[in-house]
């Protein structure tokens, strides 16, 4: 382990209050691609001209061509060792009650929960459900033929797009928690996503330390208290012991 490591370990077990706040980098290494950086494209579409309701109201079949593919290759992978030293931090503070492990995530495929995470804030939504873009139903378990069961009308993915608002009380919970928190862990997100990444400056305005692990440069370097280079799956699960 190297000092800075050691001094976020450190750091992280003696916080009362956490904030873990990953990105798609802590899906990387289970075969998730991001969207930035090498191997995220989709035939020649980028997600920016795909993830946006107006992509949706021109082409839904093409938008939905794309997630199906996302929900796919999601479908096959498994979370791996950074997701799962989370999710035990989590489950070793609640027993204790001395302590919160808060993670908030943009991310939408479903590995935090299949390692085990509970009350995640999800910034982002999540691939595995689904909105009708026509009537007020609300979310529902993925549907294979995308219409509504209630209008039949288009069911839409239920992830936030380009240029949408957040789901209504994630980003309050974040922030509610950001505040509080002595530590911020941020873990694989390149910070180019705006109001999610509002999250980590909330925690540090209130006083908490910043600790960021991705191997490449992220949004955060310049304001991070250590800043560790590397894969999550290396450098999380030394770190973040159950405290
Ligand atoms: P991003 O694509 O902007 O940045 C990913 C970051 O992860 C980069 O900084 C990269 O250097 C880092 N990274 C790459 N490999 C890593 C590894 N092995 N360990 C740690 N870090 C690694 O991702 P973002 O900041 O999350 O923003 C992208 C948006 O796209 C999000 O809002 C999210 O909803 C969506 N998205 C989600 C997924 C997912 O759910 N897994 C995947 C792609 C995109
Ligand atoms: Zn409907």
């Amino acid at each position: 382990m190297t000092d800075d490591e050691r001094r976020a370990a450190e750091l992280l077990a003696a916080a009362r209050n956490v904030v873990v706040f990953t990105g798609a980098g802590v899906s990387a290494e289970s075969g998730v691609p991001t969207f930035r950086g090498a191997g995220g494209l989709w035939k020649q579409f980028r997600p920016e001209d795909l993830a946006t309701p107006h992509a949706f109201a021109r082409d839904p079949r093409l938008v939905w061509e794309w997630y199906d593919w996302r929900r796919g290759l999601v479908a096959k992978c498994k979370p791996n060792a950074a997701h799962h030293a989370i999710a035990a931090a989590q489950r070793a503070s609640g027993q204790t009650d001395k302590r919160t492990v808060t993670l908030v995530t943009q991310n939408v495929d479903d590995l935090h929960e299949r390692a085990g995470s509970q009350d995640i804030v999800k910034l982002h939504g999540s691939l595995f459900l689904d909105q009708c873009a026509q009537c007020a139903q609300g979310a529902q378990s993925a549907q294979v033929a995308h219409r509504c069961g209630n209008c039949g009308g288009w069911l839409r993915p239920g992830v936030v797009w380009f240029g949408e608002a957040l789901p209504e009380g994630q980003i309050e919970a974040a922030v509610e928690a950001a505040r509080e928190c002595q530590v911020c862990f941020v873990i694989g997100t390149s910070g180019a996503v705006y109001s999610a990444a509002g999250i980590v400056h909330e925690a540090q305005a209130a006083g908490a330390k910043v600790i960021v692990v991705d191997p490449g440069d992220t949004a955060y370097d310049s304001i991070a208290d250590i800043r560790l280079r590397g894969s999550a799956v290396t450098i999380v699960p030394g770190i973040l012991r159950d405290g």
